[in-house]
């Protein structure tokens, strides 16, 4: 193929082997989130340039180095989504939805797009659900947010591999007090930083705490630290919090380093990570954003929420062998018809079993062909049964019923009786 027509660098296609687990992990998170009384909201892929910068912070990784921007034919700035949270409070902002402090509990799944160096867990087009909760201040919530996504971890069989880090940025009042105390001790040791975190000193020093740089990691040993500078209002937020995960059973560790790339963030942040995939081994990560709304122009609003990395979680299934084998069978019954008038008889005798039986995975054979080779489609097919319709059935109008995996033997089941057959021994999902 030519090189133009290859897809771009960290964009992947999604091939049919993939999509059955897709779609098993997106629809047990869909379920969970419909159980714990979530709404889904769609909000668009491309939004103007502005949102992002206002929300994110024009000093953070996202913002300054791996945006999709591009100008429309207007000449407007338009930019390929990079996260979910400022468009959602967007939409949610423009269509009142959070009126006279009304309560919203969202989710949203869909693309995102970063141009960041494209490896293992690192995408340049990339997917996340994500869950955003307006108007509710406490712990409670931030709590909520975190036991369904251990209840998910369990239901998809990784909990033991994961594991949640946790930590409070105050509010924006005693962070600011944080921020001044932390500036004035790197300050002190500036020659022993990198020179990421020189500049990240002075456009957004709470960034320094996450260095990767060994040397900087060293002096922020003794740096001082944000839990000696909480307010109360904080404080209790932080222990309420704790508190509603031990009840819940659920381990975790205070990270007092874990601050997160995006600007918005207050009092609870927390992350869940991994040692199975290596160096991008944050699945799940989220926080509080109680300024955020205000921020972008609305009335003060609260807001919690977190996003997971669908890429990164598909990988972990797939890393600690959590793919359900029934996941890919998506044929129950497979129909082979000999001859034209099989043909016929088969498509009407197979739509009438559909009307009787919505949920079966009916596949008939389509493109003819000997007996040998419609068995091997049959069998290929992956489906527990295969129906086989000759001249001979049809002379008396059965059809012939076969188990193509484990035992029973062939037998020859009316017409009339097809669907109540099929009704006993497949399983109706
Ligand atoms: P990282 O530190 O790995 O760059 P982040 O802090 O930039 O992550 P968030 O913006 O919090 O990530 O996004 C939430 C989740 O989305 C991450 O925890 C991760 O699982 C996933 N994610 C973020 N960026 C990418 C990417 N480029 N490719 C694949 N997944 C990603
Ligand atoms: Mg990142």
């Amino acid at each position: 193929m030519s090189k133009s027509l290859q897809a771009i660098r960290g964009m992947n296609d999604i091939l049919p082997e993939q999509t059955p687990l897709w779609r098993y992990f997106e629809g047990t998170v869909a379920r969970l989130l419909d159980n714990y009384g979530y709404k889904q909201i769609r909000m668009p892929i491309v939004e103007f340039t502005e949102l992002f910068k206002r929300s994110i912070g024009e000093v953070t990784d996202i913002v300054e180095k791996e945006m999709y921007t591009f100008e429309d034919r207007n000449g407007d700035s338009l930019t390929l989504r990079p996260e979910g949270t400022a468009a959602c409070v967007r939409a949610v902002l423009e269509h009142g939805l959070t009126g006279a402090g009304q309560p919203q509990k969202l989710w949203y799944i869909g693309p995102m797009f970063r141009h960041e160096r494209p490896q293992k867990g690192r995408y340049r087009q990339f997917h996340q659900i994500g869950l955003e909760v307006f108007n509710i201040d406490g712990p409670d919530i931030d709590a909520e947010l975190i036991v369904l996504t251990w209840r998910l971890w369990g239901l998809l069989g990784i909990r033991d591999a994961v594991k949640l880090e946790l930590n409070s940025l105050g509010t924006s009042e005693s962070r600011g007090r944080y921020k001044v105390a932390l500036v004035e001790y790197l300050s002190a040791h500036l020659d022993k930083l990198d020179e990421d975190s020189q500049r990240r000193l002075k456009t957004n020093p709470l960034r320094v705490l996450d260095t990767k740089n060994a040397d900087t990691q060293a002096v922020l040993v003794n740096a001082p630290k944000m839990a000696d500078y909480l307010d109360d209002e904080s404080r209790i937020h932080f222990e309420g919090l704790k508190a509603r995960l031990d009840a819940a059973g659920i381990p975790f560790v205070i990270n007092t380093k874990l601050v997160r790339g995006l600007d918005y963030y207050s009092k609870t942040v927390f992350e869940w990570v991994t040692d199975k995939l290596g160096a991008q081994g944050t699945v799940c990560a989220g926080g509080r954003y109680d300024g955020l709304v205000e921020q972008m122009g609305g009335k003060p609003t609260t807001g919690v929420g977190f996003a997971m990395g669908i890429e990164r979680l598909i990988l972990l299934l797939e890393t600690l062998e959590q793919v359900p084998e029934e996941i890919s069978r998506q044929v129950d019954v497979y129909l082979c018809a000999f001859g034209e008038a099989a043909e016929l008889a088969a498509l009407a005798l197979s739509e009438k079993v559909r009307d009787q039986l919505p949920n079966l995975r009916l596949q008939i054979n389509a493109g003819a062909g000997s007996f040998k080779s419609q068995f091997k489609k049959a069998d290929k097919s992956g489906a527990l049964y295969a129906l086989i319709l000759g001249e001979d059935e049809l002379a008396q109008q059965v059809i012939g019923f076969k188990p193509l995996r484990g035992q029973g033997e062939q037998q020859n089941i009316a017409f009339d009786a097809l669907a109540a057959h099929l009704a006993t021994c497949v399983v109706q999902g």
